[in-house]
């Protein structure tokens, strides 16, 4: 079975192996000099001034910057389930928040978080997330947060860029936090999150809040390549492993890559009659509207050997979502368009004649 969900992607078999030789104590020389690998590498990825590691999924991280960044009050952008996430977190720890919100395919516009903040004068920080993952949307986070930053330059943006960092390369100039998590494109299993910080971020974060998630604590201690608590440390051999393995070619060729497959893969869903359901597609995942998405989800799993994922709430049997994040080979990416059309054709809502396929092959190899 092709796994193809926008998160747990597939490990690859490398990483693996290295995930299986035996496990190390944190408290030595030897892993700490794993973890001044993975962290200069994961620093080079982010582009940032500073960056730690945490044992927790991709949630962990947004609490933490929602606990450590935001002191009077949040502006959350909800777009989608990760966005809504964001005002739930601040509702959990207390904090007061101002939440915009949109239909999942619509991004959130500048405007709007100009006039949020314009009427609200205690907004410090700002949580969206650089792909709204529930509608396979892209936000356009980095001309929020310049125009934030022009009203207020001591305002934090916390961008949660889980289905993105490893898709696209970030313009972090005015991100102060960027959030991300294993299981997306850096194709390692779940439960290592990571936070990419500002120097300002750093500044604010001061003293640190809460215990677990202290961003000062960790700080402190991963500048000195070790951890608070008890490291991951099998996750953080796999993120040497995984950055060994995109370092064959490169960071850009695999941006490169995926945003090709991204655009094979819409042309050729659009040259069979779909529809992408957000007006500003991300690169991470193709996200398709329509009326028989559960059955069309169904047959690839059951027949064709992929395993799409669906939408939620309101959007559940409307929406399948192809995953583009990660080192996929280009001829996974070729089947399964070929096996959607080959479900239409079951279907009954249009003859099989290989349109897809040749489509994803002439937008990939030809142009
Ligand atoms: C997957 C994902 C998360 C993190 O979810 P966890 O289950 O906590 O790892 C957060 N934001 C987005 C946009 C995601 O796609």
């Amino acid at each position: 079975m092709l796994l193809f969900t926008p998160g747990p992607t597939p490990v690859p078999e490398s990483v693996r192996q290295a995930m299986a030789t035996p496990t190390l104590h944190h408290r030595t020389p030897e892993f700490e000099a794993i973890f001044k690998e993975a962290r200069e590498r994961l620093l080079s990825l982010l582009g940032m001034d500073e960056c730690v590691m945490i044992a927790s999924s991709g949630t962990g991280a947004m609490q933490a910057c929602m606990l450590n960044l935001c002191e009077k009050k949040a502006l959350t952008i909800n777009a989608g389930k990760f966005g809504e996430r964001f005002g739930k977190i601040a509702d959990a720890v207390g904090k007061g928040k101002i939440e915009l919100c949109y239909e999942w395919n619509t991004p959130a516009s500048v405007e709007d978080v100009e006039k949020a903040l314009q009427e609200n004068k205690d907004i410090d920080a700002i949580f969206i997330q650089v792909c709204e993952s529930a509608g396979g949307l892209r936000h356009p986070v980095e001309a929020i947060a310049k125009c934030a930053k022009e009203i207020n330059p001591q305002i934090m943006i916390v961008a949660d860029g889980i289905t993105a960092v490893g898709v696209e390369k970030i313009d972090v100039t005015h991100i102060d936090a960027l959030v991300t998590g294993s299981q997306k494109a850096l194709m390692l299993p779940p439960g290592l999150a990571m936070i990419g910080l500002s120097g300002k971020a750093v500044e604010k974060i001061g003293k640190g809040k809460d215990y677990y998630f202290n961003l000062a604590t960790e700080i402190k201690n991963q500048q000195k390549n070790t951890t608070a608590w008890t490291a991951a440390t099998t996750l953080i051999v796999g993120l040497n492993a995984i950055f060994d393995e995109i370092d064959k070619e490169g960071i850009d060729a695999l941006y490169e890559a995926t945003a090709k497959r991204s655009k094979a893969t819409q042309a050729a869903l659009e040259a069979i009659g779909f529809t992408m359901y957000p007006k500003i597609p991300a690169l991470s995942m193709s996200t398709v509207f329509d009326e028989d998405a559960e059955t069309i989800r169904k047959l690839l799993k059951t027949k064709y050997g992929v395993n799409m994922a669906g939408g939620q709430d309101h959007l559940k049997g409307k929406i399948f979502r192809i995953n583009q994040m990660g080192l996929i080979p280009v001829y996974e990416s070729a089947w399964v368009v070929n096996a959607i059309e080959l479900a239409l054709d079951e279907l009954g809502k249009r003859t099989f004649d290989g349109t897809a396929s040749r489509v994803f092959s002439e937008t990939y190899f030809k142009v």
